[in-house]
């Protein structure tokens, strides 16, 4: 909890705040974090609770809009804190539909969050850091140093800002949300941030919150395996693993994680996943890469690999960005690997790329983009790489 619990009404620090208008936003305070600062100031626990529905389910952006709320305690809450959201420094729409927004926070750094709208559902791409220390060689964030964690507060307030630009408040109980599905796919490795991604998504997944269900909520990964466990105890959420290889040499290759935590590490941390089952499969991500990893003989490795699992695949055709040395498997290859794959019995529908003219499809999202040639933005990728993987 921070340190603004301690800022009462005759506190120096508050009167500091105030004259620099750095009032802290509540954002990503939860339930007893509320209940905690409405008793600090006076007010009973339940007002604690009131505060959260307002905020995280009527999507309100001032404490005078809470109507049941005493008029003092509004005042002295909206002289404390704020309810701001991440600042939205651009916002793209692709010819598909699909939304990107480039958040700005308060130290500057910014990070993307993608909106995919589809004829059943809307899917939120959101991000957990800003850059990743992972190396993925296929992936344009994998590119960017690691620069920090993000806070639960910045990783809800991408999701009430997407809300807050569809007008999707207050929350829809008709069934009539344009947002209904949350991964964690963005920038970053969410279990490298668990604590935070975990408080935030308790928050999306309260049903006085946000109120999207655990089932439409998937966390992918690059294959923590130590936390992957943690993740499904804990949050009970859809899992998806960043798979792409057959085997440790190209894995390790494409994803040096894999040195550390091995397929068959990682496939042993899948068949025990809590909650897992027929019913309710883990998803392997698997992009197709030309000459790389879309052999015939990777599908029937995969197929071996993933005996046991319960699994489906999604195969996603290579979505290029600038300086990548890969290509996209021709669509012929992707067929037939896809072909191997059901003949096995495993469901593999092919990924319709979303987003790609404005660089929000899977694996292109990277923020500060750079004004070099092609050749500048090839050696300057592989540059990034060689001096993370020595970092690792
Ligand atoms: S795929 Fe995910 S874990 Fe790997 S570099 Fe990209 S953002 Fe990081």
């Amino acid at each position: 909890m921070p340190n603004t619990l301690q800022i009462d009404q005759d506190d120096p620090a508050r009167q500091v705040a105030l004259a620099n208008n750095i009032r802290p936003s509540i954002l990503g305070l939860d339930k007893a974090e509320l209940t905690a600062i409405a008793e600090n100031m006076g007010e009973k626990a339940y007002r604690g609770a009131q505060i959260f529905q307002w905020v995280y389910n009527r999507g309100v952006q001032s404490f005078e809009d809470m109507s049941d709320l005493p008029n003092d305690f509004r005042d002295r809450l909206t002289d404390t804190y704020t309810i701001s959201r991440p600042e939205s420094v651009q916002e793209q729409i692709s010819e598909d539909g699909t939304r990107k927004w480039l958040f700005g926070y308060r130290d500057r750094q910014k990070a993307e969050t993608v909106f995919i709208p589809e004829d059943e559902r809307g899917t939120l791409c959101i991000s957990s850091q800003v850059g990743c220390t992972l190396t993925c060689r296929f992936c344009h964030t994998g590119t960017q140093r690691l620069v920090r964690n993000l806070t639960a507060g910045e990783i809800i307030g991408q999701v009430m800002a997407a809300r807050d630009s569809l007008g999707e408040w207050p929350t829809p109980t008709d069934g009539t949300r344009a947002l209904t599905n949350i991964v964690l796919m963005g920038m970053g490795e969410p279990l490298y941030n668990f604590d935070e991604v975990a408080k935030a998504m308790r928050i999306v997944m309260a049903g006085d919150g946000i109120a999207v269900s655990r089932r439409k909520i998937t966390l992918s990964t690059s294959g923590v395996v130590p936390e992957i466990k943690r993740c499904g105890e804990e949050l009970r959420v859809n899992l998806a693993i960043s798979l792409h290889a057959a085997n440790d040499e190209t894995r390790n290759m494409l994803m040096p994680i894999n040195k550390k935590y091995p397929l068959k590490d990682l496939m042993e941390a899948c068949r025990n996943y809590p909650g897992v089952s027929s019913a309710r499969r883990i998803t392997l991500e698997y992009v197709m890469l030309k000459g790389i990893n879309d052999s015939e003989q990777d599908a029937r490795d995969l197929v071996k690999l993933v005996k046991d699992v319960h699994c489906k695949f999604n195969l996603i055709p290579f979505n290029s960005w600038p300086g990548t040395p890969y290509e996209c498997s021709s669509t012929k290859t992707i067929g037939r690997f896809q072909d191997i794959l059901a003949r096995a019995s495993i469901t593999c529908p092919i990924r319709t790329p979303r987003g790609r003219d404005i660089l929000a499809a899977c694996g292109q999202l990277k923020t500060n983009s750079e004004k070099l040639s092609v050749r500048e933005r090839k050696a300057q990728a592989e540059k990034a790489w060689a001096e993370k993987e020595a970092e690792l």
